[in-house]
């Protein structure tokens, strides 16, 4: 799929979340695009970029924390 398909966090692949959380606009949770990981990017649910892929979440404990403490699971 391409990459420049602009969409928000919460519908995004590398979203990364607490385990028990949901994602919504307000939900905290690390970026894990491989480009953007290195930049610990601690990033909302309403938030979003050009990095876009459309798909489910993924979860991790301590993905919401400043600044995240969990390892990127994809
Ligand atoms: S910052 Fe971009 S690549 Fe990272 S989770 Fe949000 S939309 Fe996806």
């Amino acid at each position: 799929m391409a990459r420049s398909r602009w969409g928000k966090c919460k519908d995004c692949k590398w979203f990364q979340i607490e385990p028990a959380a949901e994602p919504s606009n307000n939900t905290m949770g690390l970026c894990i695009d491989e480009d953007l990981l290195r930049f610990r990017l601690r990033v909302s649910g309403n938030s979003g970029c050009n990095r876009f892929i459309e798909g489910k979440v993924a979860h991790a404990k301590g993905s919401s924390k400043a600044p995240p403490l969990a390892a990127a699971t994809r």
